[in-house]
């Protein structure tokens, strides 16, 4: 059985931790987080969170883009669990995109990443998968790697003119896209 795990925020030392490799992915604490953290994120309409965003500091992380009301444009994609991931390379192209967290609600901001990453991890067969992510996936990643290394997106703005409410964002960027 699933059950929901709260989403600890901002301020929570946890959040500012590295976390620790996972040693045995088919461990049933392990298995079991996997489980909980994909129903945790769908509970909370978001696209990704990573295992520190609930207070257990271990290098996973879920992506589970779908279109929802916080994202309405995002592209549809099975959740997918990422243990130990690593970027392996990565195109010079940078581009700035929106962001929030599930940890630091009420506010978006706009954050330069990669557009286009190569990467490993070890989904939750323990078996290794190289992928190549471009834009909106590739920005999840980059923003849930980040959670692995006590890193949040707010420490990637250019600009703290690149903050908006979570109502302004809805209101007016949403509504002129
Ligand atoms: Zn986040």
């Amino acid at each position: 059985m699933s059950q929901l795990l709260s989403v600890i925020q901002l301020g929570n030392p946890i959040l500012r931790q590295k976390a620790k490799e996972v040693e045995n992915i088919q461990d049933e604490k392990i298995q079991q987080l996997v489980d909980d953290l994909i129903l945790t994120v769908a509970d909370a309409n978001g696209v990704g969170i990573a295992s520190p965003q609930v207070g257990e500091s271990y290098r996973i992380f879920i992506v589970a883009s779908r279109p929802n009301p916080r994202y309405p444009n995002a592209p549809e994609m099975e959740p997918t669990a990422m243990i130990n991931p690593r970027i392996i390379a990565h195109k010079s192209e940078i581009v700035k995109g929106w962001e929030g967290c599930l940890s630091i609600p009420g506010i978006r901001g706009l954050v330069p990443r990669y557009q286009t990453i190569k990467v490993e991890y070890f989904d939750r067969n323990g078996q290794l998968q190289t992928r190549q992510f471009t834009d909106f996936i590739s920005r999840i990643f980059q923003h849930e790697i980040d959670h692995l290394n006590g890193v949040v997106f707010v420490d990637r703005l250019e600009s703290t003119l690149d903050i908006v409410t979570e109502q302004e964002y809805q209101n007016r960027i949403l509504s002129n896209n």
